[in-house]
């Protein structure tokens, strides 16, 4: 099961980056090819029912495996990224934080009107940043087709945030 192998595998950095906060360190798995693959493998057994023409990643661990995903199931990979890194034209979106807020974009015309896009990050938490995503997606004219994280903090609720987008809420393991 690869939410055993996940679980050995997945690191869990107490208190940081500050006081409280049990990190989740997905790095370890970049180690593994074998892991890595069968992440894909999974994600992608997991995709086969939902219709989409894109995946967005969210910066920067969201990079890793969506850009991964995308070029194996053979659509186009689109960084969300914290606002003032793309060099181009942006479609911005602001979201508040626990403390203070934050600006994620993406380039204009790098999704098209009426598509639908799967929205992947390694970790969903409180669903803060995967909802700004998900606003991103609906300023741009398109549809939320479903959310992929590897690791979904279950315990903080972020998938309530995130039903008003989709139904198609995956993750490979949940604490
Ligand atoms: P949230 O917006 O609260 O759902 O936070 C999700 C984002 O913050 C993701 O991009 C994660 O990479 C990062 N994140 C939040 N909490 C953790 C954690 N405990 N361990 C690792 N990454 C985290």
């Amino acid at each position: 099961m690869i939410r055993e192998r996940l679980d050995k595998v997945i690191r869990t950095v107490p208190d940081f980056p500050k006081k409280g906060i049990d990190f989740k360190d997905i790095t370890s798995i970049l180690l593994d090819d074998k892991l890595s693959n069968e992440i894909v493998q999974s994600f992608s057994d997991k995709f086969k029912d939902i219709d989409f023409d894109a995946i967005i990643g969210i910066e920067s661990r969201g990079f890793l495996f969506g850009f991964l995903l995308a070029n194996k199931l053979g659509v186009p990979f689109i960084p969300v990224r914290k606002a003032g890194k793309l060099p181009g034209k942006t479609i911005k979106y602001k979201y508040d934080l626990e403390y203070g807020s934050s600006e994620i974009e993406i380039h204009c015309n790098d999704i098209q009107e009426g598509w639908n896009i799967l929205i992947h990050d390694d970790l969903l938490a409180t669903g803060g940043t995967a909802s700004a995503a998900a606003e991103l997606v609906l300023k741009s004219k398109a549809n939320v087709a479903a959310f992929a994280f590897i690791v979904n903090l279950a315990y903080l609720d972020g998938q309530i945030q995130l039903d008003k987008y989709t139904n198609n809420i995956i993750s490979l393991t949940n604490y």
